[in-house]
């Protein structure tokens, strides 16, 4: 039995310290980093036989680089999941899951609330090469099954959703798109692998940003697509291969060792996001507070069934609409205005003027992007500073 063998046996943290490593012959402890174009054979036939697949060694980093190939190891332990591919970025995993698993004349089902690149990728790219769209309300399960066309190939979803926080069931969805015959394509990014496992819950694919809370410190870019390994094989690793969204070296070594620390930053994260969300709860001049372990969230039930923890974002809407919700953002001196998420720094940003500034009010409003609202990605700072940084900022702002 091979030692990642055994590491599917192990819990996620020691899986994440120790799965995937290959050492080169100098033992190193801390994992390679590789960075290298290309890899020299040592005649022709082993060349040939390289090219023939009968001898599994590298050939060129657009296909696969040993530190990438940790990387991508590390995550088929911590997910479950027999094959992965890393990406240059997490909207790279998302593009190449798509496009590589249709053709001109297939349908696509997706819930409205997606991040706003994939929103693009389904709404707008697909439908130029011919593949039909359909977007849905994820929580209603009526509207996938009657979107479902005999072409329908994909469905595909995010939960918690961006910037809502909504939870769709996962479980249900699946069970729907198997018995249309399609796969569902989950994008994990909000939830992270440790708070929820879409494998368990029937998905075909899960795609990750590995920018956000893998990374974990606001540094690379990168993406990964898990899937069996047929799906990978037929699918995916073709169209990689040929198309070129391949992940840097320098940026794979990144990720391996964040992946070391994943389960300690997304604990504290999440325990920090609860605490905030129940502050935020209390305080005058927030209208309402979206946090999915939260028993007044819609769906609070079904994300304690279905994850872990309730993730390290928090939504929230400002009494007073954009004006009281910038007085609040400006006000903040710990917390720092950016459109990312999963960093270390907690970062607040105004998805109605900026994330979500592409969509008619008319389609914010059905996704509940509103004037007032504000996401909060939790970071790593003392969750009793982030609160004071609140009580002074909606001070300023609300005069609370
Ligand atoms: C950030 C993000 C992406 C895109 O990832 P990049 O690494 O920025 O390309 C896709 N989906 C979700 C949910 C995200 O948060």
């Amino acid at each position: 039995m091979s030692i990642d063998d055994r590491k599917r046996d192990l819990r996620p943290a020691t899986r994440l310290v120790h799965g995937g490593t290959l050492r080169s012959p100098f033992g190193e402890m801390s994992e390679a980093l590789f960075l290298t174009q290309s890899f020299a054979y040592p005649t022709m036939e082993a060349a040939e036989a390289r090219f023939k697949g009968e001898d599994p060694g590298f050939i060129y980093s657009r296909f696969s680089n040993p530190t990438v190939a940790m990387f991508e190891q590390r995550m088929t332990l911590l997910e479950g999941a027999e094959a992965a591919r890393a990406t240059a970025s997490g909207m790279a995993a998302v593009t190449a899951s798509l496009l590589a698993q249709v053709r001109a004349g297939d349908h696509v089902v997706a819930a409205r609330a997606l991040f706003g690149s994939c929103l693009y990728v389904v709404e707008d790219l697909l439908p130029r090469f011919g593949v039909a769209s359909t977007l849905v309300d994820g929580a209603d399960l009526e509207q996938w099954k009657s979107a479902v066309r005999k072409e329908t190939k994909l469905f595909f979803l995010e939960s918690p959703t961006n910037p809502g926080l909504e939870v769709y069931g996962i479980r249900a969805i699946a069970d729907l798109a198997h018995e249309s015959g399609a796969k569902l394509v989950v994008d994990n990014v909000f939830a992270t692998p440790l708070l929820q496992r879409p494998f368990e819950l029937g998905a075909d694919v899960v795609v990750y940003s590995a920018t956000k809370h893998i990374d974990g410190q606001g540094r690379c870019l990168g993406g990964v697509i898990l899937a069996s390994q047929a799906l990978i094989e037929e699918n995916i690793h073709n169209f990689l291969r040929q198309t070129g969204p391949a992940m840097s070296p320098f940026n794979a070594w990144v990720l391996l060792k964040s992946l070391e620390t994943l389960p300690l930053r997304v604990a504290q994260q999440t325990a920090s996001a609860a605490k905030i969300a129940d502050f935020l709860a209390e305080q005058k001049g927030i209208a309402r507070v979206l946090y999915p372990f939260r028993d007044d969230h819609p769906q609070s039930a079904l994300a304690k069934r279905q994850m872990s923890g309730g993730g390290t974002l928090v939504t929230f809407d400002v009494e007073g609409g954009k004006a009281a919700a910038f007085r609040l953002a400006n006000a903040l001196e710990i917390v720092k205005i950016s459109n990312n998420l999963g960093d270390a720094k907690s970062l607040l940003t105004h998805p109605a003027t900026t994330t979500h500034q592409r969509l008619t009010p008319e389609a914010r409003a059905r996704i509940g992007v509103g004037e007032g609202l504000l996401r909060l990605s939790v970071g790593l700072e003392d969750v009793d500073d982030l609160i004071a940084d609140f009580e002074y900022g909606l001070r300023a702002a609300c005069g609370s």
